[in-house]
C-alpha cells in the first residue's frame, strides 16, 4: 500500500514547488504543541509556524473545543442580510485590540483578499468622489500576497514576471531601514506631490518575504504623518506581524500615528482556519453611505465570515488576550537576543535582526549563483536535525508558535549554529 507522501505526489500541485525537482512531501499525521509527527515516525518542530500562521500551537485544545462546539450549532450562513454571534463578537472584540480610530470589519477569506479589499475600498473611496486619484504607494521589497492586486503592489520580481503586463501602475519606494530613512521620506514627498495618490500600503515594521527586512517605528510614524497631510490612505498589512509576532498585539501598537485601514489573516484564527479581516476608520466607512445604490462596496466571497472560522479567532484571541500570552512573546523576544548575540562577529554571519519573536540570520555566502543551491543544503540540514525551518535563499529565520519551550528554543538554535558550520565550510566568501 502507498503512504500519504507516494499517494501525494500522484494528484497534488504544491504551492511555490517547482514539482519536477522537489523531494516528494512529508506526510504528517498530527501535531501537537510546536511538534508536527509524520507517517514515518519522525519529529519535527515547527519553528516557522507553519507559514507564519500557527501562534498557539498545533491542534490547542481551547481552539478545538470551540470550534467543534461551532460546527454542532451553526457551520455556515449567508453574510449578506444576515448575522451570527460569532461575527458580530470577533468584530466587537478585535476593534477593542486595535488603535482607536479602527472602527469597522470587512470579512474575506485570506490576507491576499484582505489587501485587495484594502485596496478596493480606497480606490473606490476617491472614485466616488470624483477625484483622480488612482496610484498605490508601496515599499519596493514588500509582499501583500499573490491575487493579481496584491501581486501588483508587491515586489516584481521572477514570481510576477509572467503576469507583468496585467498588473497596475504602482509608485515603489525604498524600504526605510536604518540608514535609508531620509530617502524613504523624501521619495514619498516627491511620490505625493503628483497628487493623484490614493493610498500607501506597507508591512508594518518588519517585510517578511522580503527576507525579514525590519526597519524602526519612528520613520514609519513619520511616513504616515505626510500621508495624512495630502488625506492619502495608510494601509498597515498587518498579514504577518499580527498577533504578537513583533513582540507587541500588533505591530502598530509601536506606532504614535494610527493606520487608516488595517490587514489581518495568518496569525488570526490561530492558525486553525482560512480567514482575512479588513478593518477601516469610520471616515472611510460613512463614505460608502448613500442614497445611490452604485456607492454600494460591491465585494463579498462566498464564505464571508464563515461561524466556523470566527470561533476559530474568538477562541484564539481568548489565547491572546491572557496575561501569559505577552509573558512568551517577552520570554521567546530575550532567548532570541541571547542566541543573537553569541552569533555576532561570528564567521559566516553577515548580518543578525530581531523584532520580537522574529529572528533572522543572514548567511555571508560567496555569489547569489550558489543561492538555490544553498537554500536547499540549509533546508534539508534543518529537516534532518528534525527541524522545519525555510530559509529565504541565505537568510534563515525563526518565527516559532509562542508556546515553544527553552529546550525547543535551544535545538533549533543549534541548528542555526549547524548551518553557520556548513555556510562556513561550503558556501562562504
Ligand atoms: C502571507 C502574506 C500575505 C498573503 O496572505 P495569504 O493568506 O497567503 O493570501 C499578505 N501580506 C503579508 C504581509 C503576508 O505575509
Amino acid at each position: 500500500m502507498l503512504n500519504l507522501s507516494e499517494r501525494d505526489v500522484l494528484v497534488n500541485w504544491h504551492p511555490y514547488t517547482q514539482m519536477h525537482t522537489a523531494a516528494p512531501p512529508i506526510g504528517i499525521t498530527r501535531g501537537e504543541g510546536t511538534l508536527l509527527f509524520s507517517e514515518d515516525g519522525r519529529t519535527f518542530i515547527d519553528a516557522v509556524s507553519s507559514w507564519w500562521v500557527n501562534i498557539h500551537g498545533h491542534a490547542h485544545p481551547h481552539i478545538a473545543t470551540k470550534v467543534s462546539e461551532q460546527l454542532r450549532t451553526l457551520e455556515h450562513v449567508i453574510f449578506a442580510g444576515f448575522t451570527h454571534a460569532p461575527a458580530v463578537e470577533l468584530s466587537e472584540r478585535l476593534l477593542k485590540l486595535l488603535p482607536e480610530n479602527q472602527s469597522r470589519v470587512f470579512f474575506s477569506d485570506n490576507g491576499s483578499t484582505a489587501v485587495e479589499v484594502a485596496m478596493k475600498m480606497c480606490l473606490q473611496y476617491w472614485f466616488d468622489r470624483g477625484e483622480a486619484r488612482t496610484k498605490i504607494i508601496a515599499f519596493k521589497d514588500s509582499y501583500h500576497g499573490d491575487t493579481f492586486g496584491a501581486m501588483s503592489v508587491s515586489e516584481r520580481s521572477a514570481f510576477t514576471r509572467p503576469f507583468q503586463q496585467y498588473l497596475f501602475d504602482v509608485v515603489f519606494i525604498d524600504v526605510p531601514v536604518v540608514g535609508q530613512e531620509e530617502q524613504t521620506v523624501a521619495q514619498l514627498q516627491a511620490a505625493l506631490a503628483t497628487g493623484d495618490i490614493a493610498a500607501f500600503i506597507f508591512e508594518p515594521l518588519v517585510l517578511g518575504t522580503a527576507g525579514m527586512v525590519m526597519y524602526e517605528p519612528a520613520v514609519l510614524d513619520r511616513l504616515i504623518k505626510l500621508c495624512q497631510e495630502q488625506q492619502v490612505f495608510t494601509i498597515a498589512d498587518e498579514v504577518m506581524t499580527g498577533f504578537g509576532r513583533t513582540g507587541r498585539r500588533f505591530a502598530c501598537d509601536y506606532l504614535h500615528q494610527q493606520p487608516d485601514l488595517m490587514c489581518f489573516s495568518k496569525g488570526l484564527t490561530g492558525g486553525t482556519m482560512a480567514m482575512g479581516v479588513t478593518t477601516c476608520t469610520d471616515t472611510l466607512y460613512s463614505s460608502f453611505l448613500s442614497e445611490d445604490k452604485t456607492k454600494t462596496f460591491f465585494h463579498g466571497h462566498s464564505y464571508t465570515a464563515n461561524p466556523i472560522a470566527c470561533s476559530a479567532a474568538l477562541a484564539s484571541l481568548d489565547l491572546v488576550e491572557q496575561d501569559t500570552f505577552l509573558k512568551d512573546l517577552a520570554r521567546i523576544s530575550a532567548s532570541h537576543q541571547i542566541f543573537a548575540q553569541s552569533l555576532q562577529g561570528k564567521p559566516g554571519i553577515k548580518d543578525i535582526r530581531q523584532t520580537g519573536t522574529i529572528l533572522a540570520i543572514e548567511f555571508a555566502t560567496d555569489t547569489t549563483s550558489y543561492f538555490n543551491n544553498l537554500r536547499d543544503t540549509l533546508y534539508n540540514f534543518a529537516i534532518d536535525s528534525g527541524v522545519l525551518l525555510r530559509p529565504l535563499g541565505n537568510i534563515v529565520y525563526v518565527l516559532p508558535p509562542f508556546c515553544i519551550t527553552q529546550e525547543e528554543l535551544e535545538k533549533v538554535y543549534a541548528v542555526i549554529t549547524g548551518m553557520r558550520e556548513l555556510v562556513v565550510e561550503s558556501f562562504s566568501a
